[in-house]
């Protein structure tokens, strides 16, 4: 199937007040551009490098969403165009972001991931390390950052229940922030294998990449 039928297909399924970015990482722009002509507008890739590059040959009313782990160091690249970054999950991260977009006068939205998975190996925050992060000085100082939603990605498992148990932590954290911050709008959960029960345990943004561009081949 091609890649604008299966992307028609996925976006006729996702309820309106979900957004979807496709994950295009390892993709060439020739398959970004055959999703853009059938009218998507947001694309995810996880190395900053490589979304540097897409940015620079591709139309310029393209959303960048960064959604792998950053490295501070590299945070200078994406400051002038990056439009969300999912996967934020420390202070000196924010800082480092912060200090970027301010050289661009620019508010960068950011996530912050929260880990909910069982596997070590997975990047994120715990309740008591978030909530530490909103309430310090240090964090309100930040003027060139917005905080506008959680990220998190289950762990990777058959387990269906394990997956609804996940998703349904990290809404409850949500909500619960919700409460404290009305600016918080997004939560971004959910991937190809996933992003139905994600939807059904309250997603508002599905990053979604294999279902819409094929497998990835690594190198
Ligand atoms: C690669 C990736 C995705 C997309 O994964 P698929 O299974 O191909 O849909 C989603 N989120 C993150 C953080 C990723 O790195």
């Amino acid at each position: 199937m091609s890649i604008t039928k299966k992307l028609t297909e996925i976006k006729s399924q996702l309820p309106a007040h979900v957004t979807l970015v496709a994950v295009s990482k390892t993709k060439p722009v020739a398959d970004l551009m055959e999703a853009y002509t059938a009218g998507q507008r947001i694309f995810g890739e996880n190395k900053i490098q490589e979304m540097t590059d897409k940015w620079g040959q591709m139309p310029k009313d393209i959303q960048w969403h960064m959604i792998g782990h950053v490295q501070s160091n590299k945070v200078k690249f994406m400051a002038e165009y990056v439009s969300l970054i999912h996967g934020v999950d420390s202070l000196k991260l924010l800082q480092e972001i912060n200090k970027q977009a301010k050289k661009y006068n620019r508010i960068i939205d950011c996530l912050l991931q929260i880990h909910i998975a069982e596997e070590e190996t997975k990047f994120g925050l715990d309740e008591e390390e978030l909530n530490y992060i909103l309430t310090s000085d240090d964090f309100k100082s930040l003027e060139n950052i917005k905080i506008v939603g959680l990220m998190g990605m289950a762990t990777f498992t058959e387990n269906q229940n394990q997956i609804e148990k996940e998703f349904n932590h990290l809404k409850t954290i949500f909500d619960k922030l919700k409460t404290q911050n009305s600016e918080l709008k997004t939560l971004s959960m959910g991937m190809s294998g996933d992003y139905q029960l994600a939807i059904s345990c309250g997603s508002t943004m599905v990053r979604i990449g294999s279902s819409i561009f094929g497998t990835r081949n690594y190198q």
